[in-house]
């Protein structure tokens, strides 16, 4: 933690999967949401894809970060994918003023929780908690 403005500023970790691609995002961060549209469910492979978004100046590359892969659909949506690993890695949007954080490549704790759901009317039929669901804390095979 270091300060910033006299106030204190967490600085939360993230990294791809094979770690070639890390960066810092200064918190506080005010919530996760997830995208449970058509396209979001497919570039994650599940349900919903969980993310958040940050002024650019709260971001930093720590290695890899031009080392992404962009796919883009004739809309000019998509992902930005590391080059090696296949992880969905953090982009901008909108030139550059905001980045997209995929909330699954933090390493370090968030202090925060969903605070959205967006494109409810796409979920898929399977991505709803069973009442009968069972939880584990490591795969209990
Ligand atoms: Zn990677
Ligand atoms: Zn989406």
């Amino acid at each position: 933690m270091r300060l910033v403005g006299g106030a204190p500023m967490t600085t939360h970790r993230g990294s791809c999967l094979c770690r070639s691609v890390t960066f810092e995002v200064d918190g506080p961060i005010n919530g996760v949401g997830s995208c449970h549209c058509s396209k979001c469910r497919k570039v994650s492979g599940t349900g919903g894809n969980a993310q958040f978004i940050v002024r650019a100046g709260r971001f930093r590359w720590t290695a890899g970060g031009d080392g992404g892969t962009r796919f883009t659909l004739p809309d000019g949506w998509g992902p930005t994918r590391c080059g090696k690993c296949g992880s969905p890695i953090p982009a901008s949007f909108d030139g550059g003023e905001r980045i997209w954080v995929p909330a699954g490549l933090m390493d370090d704790d968030l202090g925060t929780d969903f605070k959205m759901h967006i494109f409810c009317g796409s979920r898929a039929d399977w991505d709803r908690e069973s009442p009968a669901a069972q939880h584990y804390d490591e795969d209990p095979r």
